[in-house]
């Protein structure tokens, strides 16, 4: 009985993703026909032709961007793990979160003391921190602060000797409903062109196969953390320690 109940809410699952697909992708196509046909009208004036060509550039642009992302989903590219030292991999992340995230976004970041060496593909979890990070910003219009920590993971995640990286936004948070489909595949509240809702589904992936574990906190009106958990490799001698001192701000 209950693995009917996990096969009928894949199904369900798959019913939900199937038709996010097909309804995004039919808007783009509408708007690409409707645009066309406008632009074989005689009597066009130069104005029209150039906005309706500008139209379909763009939704055919959205529509490949939605593609992409599909395959790269279902190819679920290969982890290539390598050793790599968090706090490092994270300063230069933050970096890159300072470049891409704007200047309405203040960036923190408190990372805990000791060395913590974890197998990890560094290429896949730069992107898992990217995702969750322009989820932040999207969930703070006006701008707001992204706090970046990484600590030693306490008992209760029964993990053993792992690292937390987390980050926090003081955005719109989440209702309970939202909160309980964040890693589902194709479910987005952004619309349209916006969001294709695999960012988090991508996340969830990669931390899972990387041995480590992903949770998210959220409350309406005072904002998301989301903390991913990496096993520490068993061939390195340090381990996290719990002290949260170090400061770092970002230059730029
Ligand atoms: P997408 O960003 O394309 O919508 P995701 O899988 O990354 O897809 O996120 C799914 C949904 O989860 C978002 O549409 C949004 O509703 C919600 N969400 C994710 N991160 C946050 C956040 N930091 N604050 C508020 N809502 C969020």
């Amino acid at each position: 009985a209950e693995e009917q109940l996990r096969q009928a809410q894949k199904m369900q699952a798959l019913g939900h993703l199937t038709g996010g697909i097909a309804h995004d992708f039919n808007n783009l196509l509408t708007v690409i026909q409707g645009s066309a046909d406008v632009l074989q009208r005689p009597d066009l004036s130069e104005e029209r032709r150039v906005r309706f060509a500008a139209a379909i550039s763009t939704s055919a642009a959205r529509a490949a961007n939605l593609t992409s992302q599909l395959l790269s989903f279902a190819r679920r590219q290969p982890l290539r793990p390598e050793t790599i030292d968090i706090n490092e991999h994270m300063l230069e992340t933050i970096d890159l979160l300072d470049r891409t995230l704007g200047e309405t976004i203040e960036i923190k970041a408190h990372l805990c003391e000791n060395t913590c060496i974890v197998d990890a593909d560094p290429a896949q979890l730069e992107a898992a921190i990217l995702n969750i990070g322009v989820n932040a910003r999207d969930a703070m219009p006006g701008g707001g602060c992204l706090t970046l920590k990484t600590s030693k993971a306490p008992e209760d995640w029964g993990m053993g000797n792992a690292i937390l990286i987390s980050l926090s936004d003081t955005g719109t948070g989440m209702d309970s409903e939202t909160l309980s489909r964040v890693f589902e595949p194709f479910f987005t509240t952004k619309g349209v062109g916006h969001g294709t809702g695999l960012g988090l589904s991508q996340v969830y992936g990669f931390v899972t196969q990387s041995g480590g574990e992903i949770r998210v906190e959220s409350e309406v009106g005072q904002g998301t953390t989301v903390t991913l958990a990496l096993p520490c490799s068993s061939h390195a001698h340090s381990s996290p320690r719990d002290k949260v001192n170090v400061e770092v701000t970002p230059a730029g």
